[in-house]
């Protein structure tokens, strides 16, 4: 089994004419139940994030902004973030999801989640829409594992093709929260170079690993398994997080760094190890990019097929 949020709210965040548009996930869930994996996932109702989680990453002023800018119409947030009229309510529930995905897991409900949200998160900073982020779910849910439910020893795994930089900004300084992030370099949004290791006493507990295009698969994938393995020895995290974006697939049209869809199952039992040996098996997963939308599906397949064949 698994926790699986999914939903058609997902889909009235509208974006126009932009590669992160619902597209994305109209067929996922179809393709679940066509798969049968959809029939043996545990599908919950959950609420939008509160304010007060919110706030634990976002300036007050900046959600208030993008509540009103999304109620009057929308448009550009920043030039690559777009909100329509249901934006904001969609990025609360897509927060909210994580949320809810977090307190589950830890209640025991299941060791393994999966949300399957829009908009992203994972450049969102404190004040800041970026990269077609609103506010940072991962970080968010991350933050109520530590304040909420009391946890010191957190990891992030951020496998998606850009540099999770607002997720870093929020823990640069947490030494309760390890983030480890592969990414194409040089590529946007510019951060994320092997030196960027965190700060006070938290240095050491982000680990930055830039690919240059046209590195082998093999060379990605062994250099992920070392960087992971490290860190995870060095945190003993108590859940983990994966920040899941597929748009490192090869055939990823705003991405791409060679990667085809089984890398991804080889990436979800690198990571399902690390939690088996220290978080008791515990995973949640949270979209990020993938701009393919068959081929997103047919990684989100594989990535949940193997957590729950793995997973127990
Ligand atoms: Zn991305």
């Amino acid at each position: 089994m698994a926790i699986l949020y999914s939903g058609k709210c997902f889909l009235r965040h509208q974006t126009g004419d932009h590669p992160e548009n619902p597209d994305r996930l109209a067929g996922i869930e179809q393709r679940l139940q066509r798969s049968g994996l959809g029939l043996i996932c545990m599908h919950p109702t959950w609420g939008p994030a509160s304010r007060e989680r919110l706030l634990r990453v976002h300036a007050p002023l900046y959600v208030d902004w993008v509540r009103s800018f999304s109620e009057m119409g929308g448009g550009p947030l920043e030039p690559d973030t777009i909100v329509g009229r249901e934006s904001y309510e969609v990025a609360l529930l897509a927060a909210g999801a994580a949320c809810d995905a977090t307190e589950r897991v830890l209640a025991g409900e299941d060791r393994q989640a999966l949300c399957l949200v829009r908009p992203p998160g994972h450049h969102a900073l404190v004040q800041e829409a970026m990269g077609f982020c609103i506010f940072n779910n991962v970080a968010v849910a991350a933050k109520l594992a530590t304040d909420e439910a009391g946890l010191d020893r957190v990891l992030i795994v951020d496998w998606d093709i850009h540099h999770g930089n607002g997720t870093q900004a929020t823990f640069w300084e947490d030494p309760r929260v390890g983030f480890l992030s592969i990414h194409r370099w040089p590529f946007f949004p510019g951060t994320g170079a092997a030196d960027e290791r965190g700060a006070g006493d938290a240095l050491g507990t982000t680990v930055n690993l830039p690919i240059e295009h046209g590195t082998s698969r093999r060379q990605i994938l062994a250099g992920f398994s070392a960087a992971l393995e490290s860190l995870a020895a060095k945190i003993r995290p108590q859940l983990i997080f994966i920040s899941a974006g597929f748009d490192s697939h090869r055939l990823d049209p705003i991405g791409d760094l060679g990667l085809e869809t089984e890398d991804f199952a080889t990436m979800t039992e690198m990571v399902l190890g690390a939690a088996q040996a220290y978080a008791g098996g515990r995973v949640v997963s949270v979209l990020e990019g993938g701009y393919n939308p068959p081929v997103l599906a047919d990684c989100i397949e594989t990535h949940l097929a193997t957590r729950i064949s793995l997973g127990h």
